[in-house]
């Protein structure tokens, strides 16, 4: 197609599948809206990748990034060395997570590294802590913790695995908390919640629980098809962590600054985790940058070591980029005095809303769930049995297709369309999503 270019490999891509579908070229961007090369303007459904929170083209984030740029465009983080703006954004992020306890940031260049970061910050913990038998990780079926090789061997999704082998570590993956497809055919929230955090802790028992270093998870799965768990999952999953010592690692990669209806994924199920790993919504995506908290727990470990053990053996060249952390200080800034999370909630349910009846009007729907402005269709070959749909059918891409016909854009993955808009999305824009999506159903066959 015309915009096809050789020269660059998309990511998570064959080569030769770009050059089949109508690519889309990105021109520029303006509050929910993007444009395209010939001209188009289409409603962006899915906030750049779950990450332009505010929106595109603010000038609060140009002028503070330009700012920045006048002062100091880089310095490292390394030997001591600090600039005004990682400190700035470091206080920031310990007063944001104040109800967490959250006491120290480390910075990273996105969400892998916060992944990355938060695996070796937790082994280190038990090592200083000494429980260096503390090795393994337990994570869910279905997560996704980025793409580099710590994230890979705790994530959830095997095809994301298979090529790269033998360099990943095997991680014991228990079930992911989905009332729409689980091993026990349970319905109901509460014995759901409750059957998972006993299976966790029974592979726990059965792993030998002084062996467990920590459990990851997002505390709304994103990649893995929005799956929210029942309310009373993560209380129960904090029980179960503290009853054998393991730290409790929340990935709040997506669900972090507002997506999921609350300022944190894991507040809103009213859990304080031990670290919470950040990127994509810290910065809005106008600067990549993320960040792993400790809490006051993790902490005090390092306060009561003094040896080379507690040496951080990892930091990135980009760690606390200064126009980064002047990109997060604004976006922030954005996200709390605009009250974004509340704006999440309230457009997120009304999405939900609108979308839900998909589920009896379309056959090939079968499920519409979200929490927040993060969304999915779950798309099926038999509502009655729930065999997700044929991925190789293309059906999703068709339906992404015709929706940005309508002048939408929304992500077809798999057996599944995401939905995760800027967070600034008012009504009218839940309606124009909803009305190309009707659309869009009613077209493909
Ligand atoms: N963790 C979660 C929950 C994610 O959704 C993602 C990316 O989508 C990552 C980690 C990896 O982040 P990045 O792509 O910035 O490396």
């Amino acid at each position: 197609m015309s915009n096809y270019s050789k020269d660059f490999w998309h990511p998570m891509s064959h080569p030769n599948e770009i050059k089949q579908r109508e690519s889309i070229h990105v021109v520029s961007g303006d509050g929910v809206y993007i444009k395209d090369d010939k001209g188009n303007e289409l409603l962006d459904g899915v906030a750049g990748l779950w990450c332009v929170n505010v929106g595109h083209n603010r000038p609060e984030m140009k002028q503070a990034i330009m700012k920045q740029l006048d002062e100091l465009e880089y310095f490292q983080l390394f030997d001591g060395v600090s600039h005004p703006r990682a400190t700035e954004m470091a206080a920031k992020l310990v007063k944001m997570t104040e109800p967490e306890n959250m006491k120290r940031a480390f910075f990273t260049s996105g969400g892998s590294d916060s992944v990355e970061t938060a695996l070796k910050l937790a082994r280190q913990y038990h090592i200083i802590n000494g429980q260096p038998e503390r090795k393994k990780f337990i994570s869910l079926r279905n997560a996704y913790h980025g793409l580099h090789f710590g994230g890979l061997s705790v994530g959830g999704i095997n095809a994301f695995r298979r090529n790269y082998e033998p360099l990943l570590n095997n991680t014991v993956n228990v079930d992911a908390p989905w009332l729409y497809r689980n091993p026990w055919n349970c319905e109901d929230p509460d014995q759901l919640a409750q059957l998972c955090a006993d299976q966790l802790a029974q592979e726990i028992e059965y792993q030998m629980p002084d062996t467990v270093a920590a459990f990851i998870a997002e505390p709304v799965m994103g990649a893995g098809g929005v799956i929210v768990p029942p309310e009373k999952y993560w209380p129960l999953v904090r029980e179960v962590c503290d009853r054998y010592g393991i730290l409790l690692i929340a990935d709040e990669v997506v669900t972090g600054f507002g997506r999921s209806g609350s300022m944190f994924g894991s507040r809103g199920w009213g859990v304080a985790p031990d670290m919470m790993c950040l990127a994509k919504g810290i910065s809005s995506g106008y600067i990549p940058l993320g960040a792993v908290m400790i809490n006051e727990r993790m902490e005090k470990a390092w306060d009561n070591n003094a040896d080379f053990n507690g040496v951080i053996m990892t930091g990135y060249t980009y760690s606390g980029h200064p126009v980064a952390c002047a990109a997060g200080i604004a976006s922030l800034d954005i996200v709390e005095n605009e009250n974004l999370p509340e704006n999440a909630k309230v457009q997120g349910a009304y999405l939900l809303n609108k979308l839900q009846g998909f589920a009896d009007k379309f056959a090939k729907v079968g499920e519409v769930r979200g929490k927040g402005l993060m969304l999915a269709i779950d798309l099926v070959d038999d509502k009655v049995t729930r065999q997700p749909i044929d991925p190789t059918s293309g059906y999703a891409n068709r339906v992404a297709d015709i929706a940005r016909e309508q002048g939408v854009l929304v992500r077809p993955v798999g057996t599944k369309i995401i939905l995760s808009p800027p967070l600034t999305f008012q009504q009218e824009h839940c309606d124009k999503i909803a009305e190309a999506l009707d659309k869009a159903f009613s077209t493909v066959k």
